[in-house]
């Protein structure tokens, strides 16, 4: 039976303060997954692990999650999420507390329009679906599994049936950035509200793969400042907050304004600064590419650890950013990602090894781990 509507609309972006909760919190709840995508960062296995977080610890989860405040966003990812049995009780839970529900199902045979249309019922404010290859063919050969592509699609076509707001996620590497032109049109086609772009983090099994070159990633930075200007859908970043050190360059251009009036002052989201990342065994992190943890959720912690933790304190400190994120004048906006930072060196709070920027008047060491195989 269909939920009542919902209480909760999502709190206003701007009165949201960071150092007191997540624009978005995310919960692996499992890492069990009938796919084996090259890109994996969770290296994701056949079968649930036995320490997962239970039915019950997960719904004492969402009530911490509460605590953050009115409206939280919380998206459950995997693995995948659907081999939960649970997934749909989850769902209906956080829904029923007040939390903004979405998920990122695999696209498999499981994603039925039947548990689709269940989960809508439950309350799921956002399908979140990846594709990242434009034809079956090289969609499918990413994603390890044959039919994958045509499964994702009719899932996509579930959601928009049942009125639900579409998601599409898409990892960029040099295996999938010719792509993009056409995967830019599949969304379209698809009616999806958001693209989100993930650029890839050497991590789990996306350590096979080959990211782009600093040089191509600000191309495709730029060509996705013109997506977002005329698709019908909104355009984001992950692990790549430098897209808005971008469009602020591109709008201080496009005015006379000088151009600390058009930086703005309000931080980005990164890594423990309006994000959190609870594992399929209950570790809070600050990002699923940052694998530092701050403790466990298990004994209440999640809050704390969001706010109080010197883990995640530090990383919301822009000043205290090394390297040439530290002396950019853009630190506050993008601050780069730190999950790429600490695949390359082991510190968080070292520069993004993908950005090319060079900030006025610095001649400090440039960042280690730069890719270059495009
Ligand atoms: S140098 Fe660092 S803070 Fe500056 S734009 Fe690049 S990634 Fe962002």
């Amino acid at each position: 039976m269909k939920r009542p509507p919902h209480v909760s609309g999502p709190p206003d972006p701007s009165s949201i303060d960071t150092s007191e909760r997540p624009f978005v919190l995310i919960w692996e709840v499992t890492q069990a997954c009938n796919l084996a995508c090259t890109h994996c960062r969770a290296n994701a296995q056949p079968k649930r692990h036995p320490d997962e977080l239970t039915t019950a610890e997960g719904k004492r989860l969402l009530d911490q999650a509460r605590e953050f405040g009115p409206g939280q966003l919380v998206v459950l990812s995997g693995g995948d999420p659907l081999t939960r049995p649970d997934l749909v009780e989850l769902v209906e839970y956080g829904t029923d507390h007040g939390l903004r529900m979405t998920l990122t199902p695999s696209g498999t045979a499981s994603l039925t329009p039947e548990i689709i249309s269940d989960l809508e019922d439950a309350g799921i404010r956002r399908l979140a679906l990846s594709i990242d290859g434009a034809s079956p063919d090289s969609h499918d050969t990413f994603r390890g599994e044959t039919g994958t592509f045509e499964q994702t699609v009719e899932a996509a076509k579930a959601a928009r049936d049942v009125g639900l707001p579409l998601q599409i996620n898409t990892t960029v590497c040099a295996q999938t950035v010719d792509e993009l032109p056409a995967l830019r049109d599949l969304v379209s086609e698809l009616g999806a509200v958001l693209w989100s772009v993930f650029f890839l983090v050497p991590v789990g099994r996306g350590r096979i793969l080959d990211p782009i070159s600093p040089d191509r990633a600000e191309e495709v930075m730029q060509w996705l400042s013109d997506v977002s200007d005329e698709a019908p859908f909104g355009v984001k970043t992950t692990e790549a907050p430098f897209y808005r050190r971008v469009s602020a360059q591109r709008r201080r251009d496009a005015s006379d304004a000088p151009a600390t009036d058009r930086i703005g002052r309000r931080n980005g989201i990164i890594a423990g600064d309006g994000f959190a990342f609870v594992s399929h065994v209950g570790e809070l992190y600050p990002s699923g590419f940052l694998p530092e943890s701050a403790g466990t959720v298990r004994d209440g912690g999640l809050v704390d650890g969001y706010r109080n933790s010197e883990l995640f304190q530090s990383l919301r400190d822009r000043d205290a950013l090394r390297g040439k994120c530290g002396a950019c004048e853009f630190r506050h906006i993008c601050g780069g990602s730190r999950s790429r930072a600490f695949a390359h060196t082991d510190d968080p709070l070292a520069s993004d090894p993908l950005c090319p920027y060079v900030p006025n008047g610095y001649d400090g060491p440039m960042p280690t781990g730069r890719a270059s195989s495009d």
